[in-house]
């Protein structure tokens, strides 16, 4: 029988788990998490832990100081588990997956599961643009799950496929797809043309190619990219030559299989977040040259600067 994927020491030793993690962080040793200072420090008679030589600093640091993993009773291999478990599951994992596979908490689980979620979620600023010269970016939406509160949602201007009004009691999403390559997915209060136009426009590369249906949400897209493309679906033409926006379909199957199969309640101020889980995958997929391991130290180097402090609803 093969090994288990979890008797690696660093699955089953807090201490190992912390060593994998310093040296992810840390490759040129340590640095304070509260300043930034890398040369003046003092070990501490508590392992992991330092004290920042920075006169204007002075604070005790660890490798978790300012990561998702900041003071959390959860012991670091099980930490690992559970970051193992989210990059290497296709479909997205679940607190009570992670309750029931790691013998934690319900509550715990719930915890992992959210911070997890928030290290895969790449900075909403900063990020370059989708595309470039030549390349193939496609935009499409799509609704899941029920809103809390359809009139909110309901506004003239929100349309669907076919250009009809948008369904006001579920969800809108948008993703921009690479052809072959990232994705960067949007929880949006509603479809309407300007907060699609204003996506749109900020994350792709305006020398792009832009594919989209004949969806109203993209009118004005033309003059703003090296050339928009539409598929017609409403005449059920769903491809003319390489113009489709078949990729942000495949995406879309992933995330409602995921999200029906493993999620069985996502709370609508949650949404982006599940959203930035399916994207970090999306992005780092097997077929774009990552493995189970590159995938689970990039959520370790994402825990950086990212501390959630809201608390379990019920
Ligand atoms: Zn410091």
């Amino acid at each position: 029988m093969a090994k288990s994927v979890f008797s690696a020491p660093h699955f089953q030793d807090p201490k190992k788990a912390r060593a994998l993690i310093e040296t992810t962080r840390w490759p040129n040793g340590p640095v304070c998490g509260h300043c930034g200072e890398t040369e003046r420090k003092y070990a501490t008679k508590k392992p992991g832990r330092w004290r920042c030589g920075n006169p204007a600093c002075r604070k005790d640091y660890t490798v978790t100081t300012g990561m998702v993993m900041e003071s959390s009773h959860i012991k670091l291999n099980v930490w690992l588990q559970a970051i193992h478990l989210a990059a290497s599951s296709k479909k997205g994992f679940s607190a009570h997956q992670l309750h029931r596979t790691l013998g934690i908490t319900y509550k715990s689980a719930w915890f992992l599961h959210h911070r997890i979620m928030e290290a895969m979620r790449e900075g909403n600023l900063d990020l370059p643009p989708l595309g470039g010269s030549g390349q193939v970016v496609e935009a499409d939406e799509t609704y899941f799950g029920p809103v809390k509160d359809p009139r909110k949602h309901a506004a003239r201007g929100s349309y669907t496929k076919g250009g009809r009004t948008g369904p006001s009691n579920k969800r809108a999403i948008i993703s921009l797809v690479e052809r072959g390559g990232k994705v960067r997915s949007f929880h949006i209060p509603r479809a309407d043309k300007v907060t699609v136009s204003r996506i749109v426009a900020d994350n792709i590369s305006h020398e792009s190619r832009l594919h989209t249906d004949e969806s109203k949400l993209y009118f004005g897209a033309d003059a703003l990219f090296a050339e928009h493309e539409t598929v017609n679906h409403s005449r059920k033409e769903y491809a003319r030559d390489d113009v489709h926006v078949n990729s942000a379909e495949g995406y879309f199957s992933i995330f409602k299989r995921g999200m029906r199969g493993v999620y069985q309640h996502c709370d609508e101020k949650h949404l982006h977040r599940y959203l930035a889980e399916f994207d970090f995958r999306y992005n780092r997929r097997t077929a774009l040259g990552w493995d189970d391991e590159q995938r689970a130290l990039a959520v370790v180097e994402g825990a950086v600067g990212k501390r959630l402090t809201y608390k379990l609803p019920h």
